[in-house]
């Protein structure tokens, strides 16, 4: 394949425009992780624009600004304007994998901002072709997906309060706890008194973002598994470390930092380094790239679970669309994204009900922004507000 020049557009799906710019939501209480607290999340959103009037939406999230991994959303914003918009500006938008190739040929790393740009061509192409995503990547087993909740206000008391409301509301009955930022007795203490509170109504689970070392984490997996923990995610930060820890207590390692993309997929899957994969679009560096991720587990018997990076609802969507595909899913999902931030983007929210997120059913990502909701979110916009009222 010539990768030097792309292939000529007809007519109707000539890339004519890419645009990007920057959405600041306050998150509905404080989301505390081990490396940071998040208050609020940026939204970098991408729209292409095809001669035949159709705009293909993407987004990129980070986790905590730049706390959790090496891009964010300005970062991510200046790539995809100065370095990607040139190589797609007069292509042909359905030559989705050619152009992701090209753009790897002038892009390196930056796996992120690839996937907002993959989720706008793929969501461009199922609306020209008039077929969900999902259809687009193989075709969908399923049309709603379970949906774990994260607790982390940092307060026992508080979380199990939080807990109790979801299984009333009949939202979720899996929670996730963020640990690793306090001492491992009061974290396993966190955790049991959680478990004792919901008992078998809930599956409890957590996740280390990498804080333990290898030591910590013999004593508290251990403590997990007695306190009726099901799963610990991420607790070491090396892939050789979990290697070591897997299948040696009874609770399941699942490793999600250390996956990035389906060559360290297939380094973990070798080194047997994990029970379970958190598979995650942005950070396999886009759609096509997670479900050769997924494909990489299946082969080597590790189960799945669908990650996320906070997304809002574009992103959310998108890693929706590609978990409905996957053959197994034996740990369901956590694309709860949306639900952390206290702003409504879409002209039609996604529908959480019965512990499940329901897929739409329409051409592409299936969803639609509200450009009055968004305009009014954009950081550029703000910019000029305040400026405004200064004078
Ligand atoms: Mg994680």
């Amino acid at each position: 394949m010539d990768t030097t020049h792309p292939t000529p557009a007809s007519a109707g799906s000539r890339i004519e425009r890419v645009e990007t710019f920057l959405l600041d939501i306050p998150t509905i209480r404080p989301h505390r992780l081990s490396m940071a607290t998040m208050q609020g999340q940026t939204l970098m959103i991408v729209r292409i624009h095809t001669a035949d009037g159709i705009v293909g939406l993407g987004e990129g999230t980070t986790i905590a600004g730049m706390a959790y991994g090496a891009e964010s959303p300005e970062g991510m914003k200046l790539t995809i304007d100065r370095y990607v918009a040139p190589q797609l500006v007069g292509a042909d938008a359905n030559r989705v994998q050619e152009l992701m190739a090209r753009i790897g040929k002038f892009v390196r790393g930056n796996h992120f901002a690839k996937c907002a740009i993959e989720t706008a061509l793929l969501d461009a192409l199922g609306k020209r072709a008039g077929l969900p995503v999902s259809e687009l990547l193989g075709g969908r087993r399923r049309d709603a997906l379970p949906i774990a909740w994260t607790l982390a206000s940092g307060d026992t008391a508080r979380d199990i309060a939080e807990a109790e409301q979801m299984l009333a509301l009949r939202r979720h009955n899996v929670f996730k706890l963020k640990i690793g930022g306090r001492p491992l007795a009061t974290d396993v203490a966190h955790v049991a008194a959680i478990k004792r509170a919901l008992g078998e109504r809930a599956s409890v689970r957590v996740d280390v973002n990498m804080a333990w070392s290898e030591t910590e984490a013999v004593r508290g997996l251990a403590a997990l598994a007695d306190a009726g923990c099901d799963l610990a995610e991420q607790p070491v930060a090396s892939a050789r470390s979990l290697a070591r820890l897997v299948r040696r207590f009874p609770i399941a390692v699942m490793a999600d930092e250390s996956l990035q993309g389906p060559q360290t997929a297939f380094e973990l899957a070798s080194a047997g380094a994990a029970d379970v994969f958190a598979v995650k679009i942005e950070q396999s560096g886009g759609l096509v790239a997670a479900g050769q991720v997924a494909a990489i587990a299946d082969a080597a018997g590790i189960e799945l679970y669908g990650g996320t990076m906070l997304e809002g609802a574009i992103g959310t969507i998108a890693s929706a669309q590609l978990f409905a595909t996957f053959a197994n899913l034996q740990w369901g999902t956590e694309l709860f994204g949306p639900l952390l931030l206290t702003e409504e983007i879409l002209t039609e929210p996604l529908r959480y009900d019965a512990f499940e997120l329901r897929l739409p059913t329409g051409p592409g990502l299936g969803i639609a922004l509200d450009e009055d909701r968004v305009d009014a979110l954009r950081r550029d916009r703000n910019r000029v507000s305040v400026a405004a009222s200064s004078h």
